[in-house]
């Protein structure tokens, strides 16, 4: 059993009320002490505290019929801010939210032949410019987010087996720090999307779940008795690099053979383009010459052509026996499809429905759902990270 003290045990229940008040607002101070089943007194000494720190306000007073009306509480998330990075791929995104979490500002840059000192400070000048601009003070920001590809190593401060390898060699989160002089959480883009997914978005209420996604490389999160599960180098979840084959290709991560080596978009591509130059017949020809792109073998795919379908089978059948593994050990009650780019429908749910049962305990399989991710624009990852800076701050009002 966990011992408080009193003062950890004051801003737990802080963040338990603040936390109930952003849920249910806006809530009287009589249905939180309901709720709550605690004491008038105490839900009144630190309602005036979060009122007092500009994080609560009272609204009017409510319709009553007779009596004093009671004055409802919500919370001001309109008047602290944070922000939120997405590192992809030679480009860096940023974003500013308030914490009702409402995106206010977004916009990105290349990061194409700079180092990750530079990457800092040009993000830390652009970011420094839209908050004048915005008319935002500096210390209204709560903290900032990464979402990063590859694995942040968070106990020795790293980025490894990102495709993004300038960072690969710097302290991210200390220089982050360093710089922007705010609480600094960096995070694998996976792990976020898993997170979000089980706080806000389609994995709401499900206590267990696994989060996929299928891009240039393949990456997953894991959601395990309501916490995002990590491990102990935060490489939990990498189901891209499960070991499918045993001859296979080199892969990025320095490994033989994994799944993202033949599953991944960026294998399915690879393998297409280059049996088609090898000489073998495809409807792909018919447009014209390789290199085709994923969505063109997508399509051709959509449309019966025989390679494209060999192929993305092929790809299809090692993904599910991956994942049946992964589904067979961990048992969770949902499985969250995330970018699978654009490929997602409601013929591709089935496909994971029926392939999984073929292979996985059929209890398992009775109470797994499967779902696509939510739908977030463009914005997912962003929000994703916003989110997550929002729930660990909100533990420390
Ligand atoms: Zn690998």
């Amino acid at each position: 059993m966990e011992i408080r003290n009193t003062r950890e045990l004051k801003q737990y229940n802080k963040f338990i009320i603040l936390n109930e008040i952003i849920e249910n607002q806006p809530v009287s101070r009589k249905d939180l002490t309901k709720k709550m089943e605690a004491s008038h007194a105490t839900i009144s000494y630190i309602v005036k505290d979060l009122i007092e720190e500009g994080l609560v306000v009272e609204t009017e007073f409510m319709e009553s019929n007779g009596g004093r009306p009671p004055r409802l509480l919500e919370f001001k998330g309109s008047s602290k801010f944070l922000i939120a990075v997405e590192i992809i791929d030679q480009v860096l995104w940023y974003s500013i939210f308030n914490l009702n979490l409402e995106l206010i500002k977004k916009s990105s840059f290349s990061t194409e032949e700079l180092t990750a000192q530079e990457i800092i400070n040009l993000s830390y000048n652009k970011i420094i410019k839209e908050l004048e601009e915005l008319d935002i003070d500096f210390d209204k920001l709560i903290g900032l987010g990464v979402s990063t590809p590859g694995i942040y190593e968070e106990d020795i401060d790293r980025l490894t087996n990102s495709t993004s390898k300038i960072w690969e060699g710097s302290n991210i989160k200390k220089e982050f720090q360093k710089k922007f002089k705010l609480p600094v959480y960096i995070e694998n883009d996976a792990n976020l999307a898993a997170y979000y997914e089980w706080a806000y978005g389609a994995g709401r209420g499900y206590s267990n779940l696994i989060y996929i996604y299928i891009a240039d490389g393949i990456g997953g999160g894991l959601i395990i008795n309501n916490q995002l599960y990590k491990g102990i180098h935060g490489k939990a979840g990498e189901i891209g690099h499960v070991k499918v084959k045993e001859e296979g290709e080199k892969c990025d991560c320095g490994g033989i053979g994994c799944l993202e080596t033949v599953s991944s978009i960026k294998a399915i591509r690879k393998e297409i383009n280059k049996r088609i130059s090898n000489g073998e017949k495809s409807n792909l020809l018919h447009s014209h010459q390789p290199p085709f792109t994923a969505d063109e073998v997508i399509k051709a795919y959509r449309e019966g052509d025989p390679l494209s379908r060999e192929i993305i089978d092929r790809a299809f059948s090692y993904l599910m026996n991956a994942l049946s593994s992964i589904i067979n050990l961990y048992d969770p009650g949902l499985l969250i499809l995330g970018d699978m780019h654009d490929f997602i429908d409601d013929e591709l749910i089935n496909r994971f429905k029926t392939g999984l049962k073929k292979i996985c305990f059929p209890n398992i399989m009775e109470k797994l759902d499967i779902v696509k991710k939510t739908d977030k624009e463009s914005n997912l990852q962003m929000h994703a990270t916003a989110a997550f800076v929002f729930d660990i701050w909100k533990k420390t009002v």
